[in-house]
């Protein structure tokens, strides 16, 4: 008999929904139309193509038109770096100058990294302290003359830390009232979509990073909201599609599947509902699993952290024995390596908290999903005390 499997993956992507496993069959079953056509057939894809455009601008209080349907996260968060400082370039003497952090995804973090490494750009990489925590000011001490770009994650794929977007997005609009030359906010809200307020205006950012299949939604689909006005170039040659600023047939099914995924994300009690109970689950296994012998959490405590994050070190064991041990017990959950001097390479993320793990470790994260339940969570806790002795 084949073993329950027990899903703790929801930072890497979620189950389909129901409804929108329907919806995309149903849009396929009828509307083969290219929306970009302008005979019938694709007038009628487009005409589901505009409102799937407008639900996914209400759920971030955005105008239909400031969004922009990519390929992913990765695609949008590479757009909005690389268009901003491909325009700022044309308009300046020096080196454009990049606040961004060390915890940001790849998509973000590895994009910088690669434009510096080219000469294009100066780049500061602000650091948390040994919890996690960014803080605001830290962040706005980092702005400089030069600073055409802020790109800060708002909640941590990783270690779950819940940045203070607001206040930098704040500070920014306060501070571009006195320039000439405009700084950006630019935040990659993939993993915060799903419990918190992603109000572009409240935020006070001109870019927002979204993807389909971290809210139930299908994968290889995701938005770029672009702020009305911003100065940004594209990233490929091509058509005319998604105002000009990305080119290619749109992916039709995937954007009716992340339409209906966000639609329930617009009930932000609900919402909330749903992050209180995972936060208590959460916190008292976070609570469970720091009494462990030789591990260690990562990330913060309390309020400064996504609901739905445990991420701890086991101390002394190697990656790889950990990840078969986990997956042979049925837990489907992910492992980064903080280990120095194992084969994996460590991620940027936990090296960059400064614990100075020196044995070999392994770095795990679980993260919850509203399918998830307390039952699971204990029979976790159970594995990992023996797993972890
Ligand atoms: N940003 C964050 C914070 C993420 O968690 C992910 C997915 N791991 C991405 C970007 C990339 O998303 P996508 O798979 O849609 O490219």
């Amino acid at each position: 008999m084949k073993k329950k499997r027990i899903y703790f993956d929801n930072a890497a992507t979620t189950p389909l929904d129901k409804k929108v496993a329907k919806a995309m069959a149903e849009f396929e079953a009828s509307f083969f139309g290219n929306p970009n056509s302008i005979h019938y057939e694709g007038q009628q894809a487009r005409a589901k193509i505009d409102f799937a455009r407008a639900e996914v601008a209400e759920a971030i209080f955005a105008k239909p038109q400031e969004i922009i349907f990519t390929s992913g996260a990765t695609e949008a968060n590479n757009l909005a770096i690389k268009g901003v400082i491909s325009f700022a370039l044309a308009k300046m003497n020096e080196k454009p100058h990049v606040v961004t952090t060390t915890l940001e995804h790849q998509s973000v973090y590895n994009v910088v990294k690669e434009m510096e490494k080219q000469g294009i750009i100066e780049a500061t990489y602000v650091k948390p302290n040994r919890d996690g925590i960014i803080s605001a000011e830290d962040v706005i001490r980092a702005i400089k003359d030069n600073t055409v770009l802020v790109s800060v994650i708002f909640v941590s794929n990783e270690i779950g830390t819940v940045l203070p977007v607001r206040q930098i997005g704040k500070h920014i609009e306060e501070t571009n009232a006195k320039l000439s030359m405009k700084i950006y906010f630019h935040t990659d809200a993939v993993q915060a979509l799903k419990y918190y307020n992603c109000h572009v205006e409240k935020l006070g950012v001109d870019l927002m990073t979204l993807s389909a299949h971290k809210i139930n939604g299908p994968k290889g689909v995701g938005a770029l909201y672009v702020k009305t006005g911003t100065k940004l170039a594209r990233l490929m040659e091509g058509g005319s599609q998604e105002y000009g600023m990305r080119p290619g047939t749109q992916n039709t099914a995937g954007i009716i599947g992340f339409a209906e995924a966000i639609k329930t994300l617009k009930d932000f009690e609900a919402k909330q509902k749903i992050a209180k109970k995972m936060n208590k689950l959460a916190e008292k296994y976070l609570k469970a699993i720091s009494k462990l012998k030789n591990i260690e959490i990562n990330g913060p405590m309390g309020e400064d952290r996504s609901p739905d994050n445990i991420n701890f070190t086991i101390k002394g064991m190697d990656q790889e024995t950990a990840i078969a041990k986990f997956d042979l017990a049925g837990f489907a959950v992910s492992t980064g390596s903080a280990c120095v001097s194992g084969s994996s390479e460590p991620s940027h993320v936990i090296l960059s908290l400064n614990k100075g793990y020196k044995e070999p470790s392994a770095t795990v994260r679980v993260s919850l999903g509203k399918q998830n339940t307390e039952k699971e969570l204990g029979a976790f806790l159970k594995i990992l005390e023996t797993i972890g002795k």
